[in-house]
Parts: C-alpha cells; sequence; structure tokens
C-alpha cells in the first residue's frame, strides 16, 4: 500500500458514492466502507506492516477517506428524503375538500341562563353568585325552615360528610338558591333587587327532575314593596321570555320563608294546556314566589317594620323547557351529554 494507490481509491470511492439513489444502495455502501470487514478497517489493518514515517502520512489519507465517506452517505441520505417530500406532494389534490374542526356552542343551559339575565335586567336586577355549598343555618334555619321540616331528611337534601359547626350545623349542596336571600340581606345593603342564579341539587331523579338543577331566585326588598310588585314582575318575565300566548296562574300555596305564598303555574308548551305526559293536566310548575316571611327578614338582618320584600326561586331548565318551541320531553337529556341532542340547540 501506498499513497498513490490510496489516493486512487479515494477518488474511486468518491465516483462510487455518487451512485447511491436508493436507501438500500447507501447501506450497502456503508457496509462496503465502514463495515467491520470493510475496506476503511482493511486498510487500517494494513498500517501495522509500514515504517513510522509512512504510518502517519498513510494514517491520515485513511481519516480523509473515512470522513469523505461519511459526509457522501449522509449527503445520499438527505438528498433521498427531500425527493420523497416532492414526490409526496405531487399527490397532494388541491380541490380536495378538508376537514372542518368543529365548532361548538354554549350549552342549551348556559343560553338560558344568560337570557334570564337579559330579561330580568331592565328592571334593574342584577346578577349576584353565593354558595352552592352552604351551611345547613343559611339554607333553612335562616329561612324559617326548623330541623323537623321534611326538607331537612337525609332522603331529600344531600349532606356533606364534613364536620358539623355548633351554630351553622351541616354542610349542604344547596337544594334552592334561597340561602342567596339571606347572604344578601346580610351585606346590609338595601334596597335589593338581586338574581341569584346557581347549580342546587336534590335526591330527585325522573322525567321532570334531574338530581343536579340550576335555580334563579329573585329578591326584591325595600320600603313598601307589596304583592303587586310581585305579580308585575311575573307578568313581565312570563311575556317576555314565553311570549304573550302563554299564561301564567298563581295557587295559594305553604312555604316556610314567604307569606303568603304562591305556586306559579304556566300553561304547557308541549300540548297547549290539554294535558301531556310532561304536565299531567295542562300546567306546567315554574316554582315557588311570595312575599318575604317577617323572620326571615329578621335573620338577615333587615327590620320588617319598615322594609317589606318578595322573593321567587324556578329552576332555570324547567323555565326553560316551558318555552314555546322547546320540545323537551324528559329535563335529563340536558345532563346526557349526547350531541346529537346538545346540538339542536
Ligand atoms: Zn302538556
Amino acid at each position: 500500500m501506498d499513497l498513490s494507490s490510496l489516493s486512487l481509491a479515494k477518488n474511486e470511492i468518491k465516483e462510487e458514492l455518487k451512485t447511491a439513489d436508493s436507501l438500500a444502495a447507501i447501506e450497502n455502501l456503508r457496509v462496503k466502507f465502514l463495515g467491520k470487514n470493510g475496506v476503511l478497517k482493511r486498510l487500517t489493518a494494513e498500517l501495522a506492516s509500514l515504517s513510522v514515517e509512512d504510518k502517519k502520512q498513510v494514517g491520515l489519507v485513511i481519516n480523509e477517506i473515512k470522513q469523505e465517506v461519511e459526509t457522501g452517505l449522509a449527503l445520499a441520505t438527505e438528498q433521498l428524503s427531500t425527493q420523497h417530500k416532492a414526490d409526496s406532494l405531487e399527490d397532494f389534490v388541491k380541490t380536495l375538500p378538508g376537514k372542518k374542526p368543529e365548532i361548538g356552542h354554549l350549552h342549551v343551559t348556559t343560553q338560558a341562563i344568560r337570557e334570564i339575565v337579559e330579561v330580568f335586567k331592565p328592571l334593574g336586577f342584577t346578577r349576584v353568585r353565593h354558595p352552592e355549598i352552604d351551611w345547613e343555618y343559611y339554607a333553612f334555619e335562616a329561612l324559617n325552615i326548623p330541623a323537623t321540616h321534611p326538607a331537612r331528611d337525609e332522603w331529600e337534601t344531600f349532606f356533606i360528610d364534613a364536620p358539623v359547626d355548633p351554630k351553622m350545623s351541616r354542610q349542604v349542596i344547596t337544594p334552592h338558591t334561597s340561602n342567596g336571600q339571606i347572604r344578601e340581606m346580610l351585606k346590609g345593603d338595601l334596597p335589593i333587587r338581586m338574581l341569584n342564579i346557581s347549580r342546587c341539587g336534590r335526591r330527585q331523579s325522573d322525567i321532570s327532575h334531574n338530581p343536579t338543577f340550576f335555580q334563579f331566585e329573585g329578591l326584591v326588598v325595600d320600603k313598601g314593596i307589596n304583592i303587586s310588585h310581585l305579580k308585575g314582575v311575573l307578568n313581565y318575565f312570563a311575556k317576555n321570555f314565553y311570549g304573550p300566548d302563554r299564561q301564567i296562574r298563581l295557587r295559594p300555596y305553604d312555604f316556610r320563608f314567604t307569606e303568603p305564598s304562591f305556586e306559579i303555574d304556566i300553561s304547557c308548551g308541549i300540548c297547549g294546556g290539554v294535558g301531556c305526559k310532561l304536565c299531567k293536566g295542562g300546567w306546567l310548575e315554574l316554582g315557588g314566589a311570595g312575599m318575604v316571611h317577617p323572620n326571615v327578614l329578621i335573620a338577615g338582618g333587615v327590620d320588617p317594620t319598615q322594609y317589606s320584600g318578595f322573593a321567587f326561586g324556578w329552576g332555570v331548565e324547567r323555565v326553560y323547557m316551558m318555552k314555546s318551541g322547546t320540545r323537551i320531553d324528559d329535563i335529563r337529556h340536558l345532563l346526557g351529554n349526547d350531541l346529537k341532542f346538545l346540538e339542536q340547540f
């Protein structure tokens, strides 16, 4: 082995590298030159038989060849991959329709909440927020609902498994939004026109009840508030939310936190008042309303000889279902997460 034959070999290798036009060809050349029994291994082994002076010079050339081979193989690989990309672009059909991204929208309950807020806004009602898990005191006691009342039974209300407070008693998932009445009055900022909307929980599940639902609670406290104000506000809501063809009726009822109390009904939007499996008699119960009980005013720190008020607490889902054109025959669909259902709204 001498330097001239080596440089000849170097040129031949360079030429051969140019022929690598496939991954298989590149791999073959790699094995041929750099492999265990490759050309470079063989040349390096032959170095042993050379003089010290020749070893240096020949060693340098062998190193050059090795770098040449490595660079050549890397270059060939890169060219091949660029070529591959260009080929796949040729397969791209520009006129083929693209995939449309799925665009969602607000849940029907959120839409209903926003609509309700808008209806009450011109009357001066402001949306407020109060705890959805609250002490039994705010959810029942302060609302004139004694410990013996059936609503405070384990089978009616979700109680939280947490330490009991001697004054506030147990914690509950609020079964209504009326705890907000007490908390709002305790702010001491009179007069009040609030709309408290939040999630509630009750141990019930059937065609017209979900264990989790939303309520909106209206509370007005001011001097000289009487029952005509209550009727006026509810009529205003019915006209603006449901339209002029729906009817409202007030039935005397008994609630602990209002006196007098009413159950507010609306004519069924599915059967038009004839009677169907949802309404059973042509009327649907919207929810309770009434004049705030003096004991509740006192619990809220309000003097009942100076102030009076009215309140109503209705289910958001129920109210929305009764809206004209909304043909939901089972309230549980609303929490079912079935897109085929939800996409309709
Ligand atoms: Zn009906």
